[in-house]
């Protein structure tokens, strides 16, 4: 047993735990970081077909969770990778907005979803994530942008050709589309530069030319005395007089197990295992608000509105996932929403993701026709419903001894209706856009999970406190998308980010 105490453990090296970590280490504390996945090499292979994160190791099957219900399989494994999924997502990085943060009925109807902090608490922090990950985008162009108290540190880079034939189909009905915020390399000449290859969203980037957690955090933490450890899988935490004294881990490489002891303890395992490893650990006897941990999973409800045109979509064949409209966020003239969502560009799928959709000959003969596809995909917001959760099976261990982790997950009517609105919005710009018809692709993956440990102000709805402290237990903070109280109608990462940097930024003052 290894008996090395440490002043924080942080479990997990996303958005969440990298962003803690920042302010711990650079307040010059001694960090372990446990991560359960390891590198991702870069090579010219991370573009091929094979690389799309599904088909790599890096989609982990040693903790299989098992789907009750939703989500596209009946078992799923973790994106699990040094700087989580950062390393293959598409890099879209926006910020809620004001309204996000207040109450809304119409979201939120009897869950006691609440948020204790408002966009101004956040707004210094969104700007150093972005900062931080050299984030590009249009400042000033985004109709429905919260107020910001610095520019995009890198302007967007040149739009496409398709990019633009959109974005005049998108003008004719009077909307307003916008370049999408991107941690992507545009500017930094000392670091290879974004070369617009045809695959990125799904993919690591072989020149490191995304801005992720691995190329832009973690490995200046690790040069300032961060210590991380990849392959561990924690797997309990084990706590006396309320306070965690110790976490176990397991090594996924060489099956030893041991455990560390630090003065604070930082979850951040990701919106389906965090829950997992709370519960498994007992955590919900301690805290108040344990009958919630686990619950009110949320995941957006969203689908990819591709246009079929009569030839090659994208001509150029390069990356376009560069547009948004925000036109519909608060709602659809004559509707009754007064909250709906957001639509962004997706490019032209690759022909490895088709054919990992389709398996076999079916899937190759599709995969053909993929170039006169490009697409919108429509985000809404997803209501936050006590029955949607994670539990934990404690008849079926994985091979660390954890606990399987069971899914259930259905959308609420509104969810679907709101959805439907905005595919219909997708389609006409589509349309408009030189496509002859339309196919859509819902995404059923968990791959924006949030909201399953969530933060609030009443101590039995909610198991975090205002700064993600989990309530009963002095010393352990939980900072990854489970702690959101509702999911808002924008990819999660920067808030997830934002959130992370005040709250360790407070850890770190403690
Ligand atoms: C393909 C894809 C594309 C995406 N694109 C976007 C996008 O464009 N914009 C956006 O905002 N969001 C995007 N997302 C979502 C975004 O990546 C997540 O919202 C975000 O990474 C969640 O951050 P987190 O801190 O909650 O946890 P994660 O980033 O998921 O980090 C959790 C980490 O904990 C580790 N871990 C899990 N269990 C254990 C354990 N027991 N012990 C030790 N370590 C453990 C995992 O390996 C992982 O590294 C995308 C996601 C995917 C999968
Ligand atoms: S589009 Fe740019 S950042 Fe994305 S994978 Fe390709 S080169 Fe890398």
């Amino acid at each position: 047993m290894s008996q090395k105490k440490y002043d924080a453990i942080v479990i997990g090296s996303g958005f969440g735990g990298a962003m803690t970590a920042y302010q711990l280490v650079r307040a010059g504390m001694r960090v372990l970081m446990l991560e359960r996945g390891d590198w991702v090499p870069r090579t010219p292979e991370n573009w091929g077909l094979q690389g799309s994160i599904d088909l790599t190791p890096f989609y982990d099957k040693s903790s299989p969770l098992r789907v009750l219900k939703g989500g596209n399989k009946k078992t799923m494994g973790l994106y699990s990778c040094v700087g989580g999924p950062s390393v293959f997502y598409g890099g879209v990085s926006f910020r809620f907005r004001e309204r996000d943060f207040e109450p809304n009925p119409e979201i939120t109807g009897h869950s006691g979803a609440e948020w204790p902090l408002r966009y101004s608490d956040l707004e210094p922090y969104y700007t150093h994530a972005e900062t931080i990950l050299n984030i590009s985008g249009e400042t000033g162009a985004d109709p429905t942008e919260p107020p910001r108290s610095a520019p995009y540190p890198q302007g967007p880079a040149p739009l496409a050709d398709i990019s633009r034939r959109v974005k005049k189909g998108a003008e004719h009905f009077g909307l307003r589309p916008f370049q999408l915020p991107l941690a992507i390399n545009y500017s930094d000449g000392m670091r290879n530069g974004c070369v617009n290859c045809p695959t990125c969203d799904t993919y690591a980037c072989a020149i490191s030319a995304k801005n992720d957690l691995s190329v832009m955090v973690l490995p200046a933490l690790i040069k300032d005395g961060l210590t991380l450890k990849t392959n561990a899988v924690a797997t309990r935490l084990l706590a006396t007089n309320g306070r965690i004294h110790a976490v176990e881990y397991a090594d996924k490489t060489s099956g030893e197990r041991a455990h560390f002891e630090a003065d604070r303890v930082i979850l951040s395992a990701g919106a389906l295992a965090s829950p997992q490893l709370l519960l498994a650990s007992g955590l919900q006897a301690k805290n108040p608000g344990g009958s919630v941990i686990g619950r009110y999973l949320m995941r957006h409800v969203n689908a990819i509105v591709f246009g079929i045109f009569p030839e090659q979509a994208d001509k150029e064949n390069r990356f376009h996932k560069q547009l948004a409209i925000l036109d519909y966020y608060f709602g659809y003239p004559g509707s009754s929403f007064r909250k709906l969502g957001s639509l962004q560009q997706m490019p032209t799928p690759s022909k490895g993701l088709v054919q990992q959709a389709i398996p076999g000959f079916l899937g190759k003969w599709v995969s053909q026709g993929v170039p006169l596809l490009t697409g919108l995909l429509a985000i809404a917001e997803d209501q936050p419903q006590f029955s949607n959760c994670i539990a934990i099976d404690s008849s079926q261990k994985d091979v660390f001894g954890l606990p399987q982790a069971v899914i259930t997950h259905r959308y609420s009517k509104r969810d679907l209706a709101a959805l439907q609105m905005l595919t219909g919005v997708a389609k006409k710009i589509m349309s408009r856009s030189g496509a002859l018809t339309h196919y859509v692709h819902h995404i059923r993956t968990f791959s924006h999970a949030v909201g399953t440990v969530r933060m609030g102000v009443n101590p039995t709805q909610s198991a975090l406190d205002e700064y993600c402290r989990f309530r009963g237990i002095d010393n352990l903070y939980v900072v990854d998308g489970s702690f959101m109280p509702t999911s808002a109608a924008l990819n999660p990462s920067l808030t997830i980010a934002a959130n992370a940097l005040r709250v360790g930024e407070m850890i770190a003052k403690l």
